[in-house]
């Protein structure tokens, strides 16, 4: 039996198959023909999040083999892309065309609707979470009728960051701005001591920083400035040559330093698109939390660095301004993320992930829905204040619960 594994190889999914339809017709017919259905996005999450339920014998399929569509509408600047388009070939397409997304994930190769579905962000006071550029959401439900969300619609805020349990997404319709240009700087050593972290965060357009838990500093602070803002980063040195965030990883497949400027979408992200990784020895998590408590929350944290550094290979800290939807980690609040990424070992791993998250817990975190975290629906309810929205949005547009899993009902359970 073949074995269908997410990126990271530490989730085998329960479906002996992946079902690639190549029309829409074909994916429809797999969809009516299925009790249960997931959709598998480009497999960058770390956890259950997109897998079947075993018992339920369910169908995995993938929208990658569909026609990929990338419709420009520039009278309202707009783009409309399929559920199977992912970031990379989208940004480049855009670009092309003069055109722009506000910002951008980590890494180019996720898929837009998979993104989208966990609230996926990039880094900046001023940006928003990717799934609020989302303008319109084309969905197939389970009875085989497509039926579209549109900004101002009710429930569309519900149905953006769908953890994939609405229905396939067929298409997002997203805003789209003019093109523009990048420029990136990495500094060195910034001490925990004194962090002014308010100022840090706005010193730019996008600013991520870097430590690995070894000494409580940030070991590299990466700040990218639309060109031609200037940027005045008084309290760390630039760094002396080309970094990858993981100290010692070579940079060759990073976004191009030392203040080049160029294209937003060889810029925002931190790993350059030619560079197609097809797994990763690691795992992941983040936790987001108010921004305000962003320099306490690294306090209590760095009061277990010594247990947190042995097992992790970096963490990133960056900021997501508030949005609108629903189930976004940022929803309602000005954020501050803390990410780790983890070694690839989750007997080793699994133990810290439970410290770091009784070490913020009393900030209100809420998880990245893709990456690796515990959590009970008592503390979903707590920290979502629509959860219970998005629980009724989902009994309406999917009665019988053919896109649920267990996944989502063991965080968001259904009333019936
Ligand atoms: C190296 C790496 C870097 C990352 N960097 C970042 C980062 O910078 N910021 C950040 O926030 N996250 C980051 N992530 C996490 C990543 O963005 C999320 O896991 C995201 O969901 C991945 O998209 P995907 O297409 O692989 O989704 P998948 O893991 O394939 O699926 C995620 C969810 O989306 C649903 N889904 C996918 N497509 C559809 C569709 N067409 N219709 C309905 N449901 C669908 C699935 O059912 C599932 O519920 C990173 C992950 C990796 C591995």
């Amino acid at each position: 039996m073949p074995t269908i594994t997410n990126w990271a190889r530490n989730i085998t999914f329960a479906a002996d198959r992946l079902h690639r339809p190549d029309t829409v017709d074909e994916l429809r017919a797999v969809v009516a023909g299925s009790a249960h259905i997931r959709v598998l996005g480009s497999g960058h999450s770390f956890n259950r999040i997109a897998d079947v339920d075993p018992e339920r014998g369910g169908t995995l399929v993938s929208l990658a083999a569909l026609p990929s569509r990338i419709d420009v509408d520039r009278a309202e600047r707009t783009v409309t892309v399929g559920g199977g388009v992912r970031y990379a070939e989208l940004a480049a397409a855009l670009h092309a065309q003069g055109l722009a997304l506000p910002n951008m994930a980590s890494l180019p190769h996720i898929s837009v609707a998979g993104s989208v579905a966990t609230g996926t962000h990039g880094s900046g006071n001023g940006n928003r979470s990717l799934a609020e550029s989302v303008r319109a959401v084309e969905l197939l439900t389970g009875d085989g009728e497509i039926v579209t969300l549109a900004r101002g619609d009710v429930g569309f805020e519900g149905a953006v960051v769908s953890l994939g349990a609405l229905g396939v997404v067929l298409s997002l319709t997203l805003d789209v701005e003019p093109t523009f240009e990048v420029a990136q700087h990495v500094f060195g050593e910034l001490p925990f001591a004194g962090l002014d972290f308010a100022a840090v965060s706005s010193a730019a357009y996008s600013v991520s920083l870097f430590t690995d838990w070894r000494g409580p500093r940030f070991e590299q602070v990466w700040v990218k400035r639309r060109v031609p803002e200037a940027v005045d980063f008084p309290w760390a040195e630039p760094v002396g040559e080309a970094r990858h965030p993981v100290p010692g990883m070579s940079a060759v497949h990073c976004t191009e330093q030392f203040g080049v400027a160029g294209p937003w979408h060889e810029r925002l992200p931190h790993f350059r698109a030619e560079f197609t990784p097809s797994s990763g020895d690691e795992l992941q998590s983040e936790y987001l939390l108010p921004r305000e408590h962003a320099v306490a929350a690294l306090a209590a944290l760095d009061a277990v660095r010594e247990r947190i550094a042995p097992v992790v290979q970096v963490c990133e800290v960056r900021t997501v301004a508030a949005d609108t939807q629903w189930l976004s980690p940022a929803y309602g609040r000005d954020t501050v993320a803390f990410h780790f990424t983890w070694v690839a070992d989750a007997e080793q791993v699994l133990p810290v992930v439970s410290l770091v998250e009784d070490r913020l817990r009393e900030f209100g975190p809420r998880p990245h829905w893709g990456k690796v975290f515990t959590a009970d629906p008592a503390q979903v309810a707590e920290r979502y204040p629509r959860a219970a929205d998005f629980v009724a949005l989902a009994e309406r547009l999917d009665p019988e619960g053919k896109f649920s899993n267990g996944f989502v009902r063991g965080l968001l359970p259904r009333r019936t």
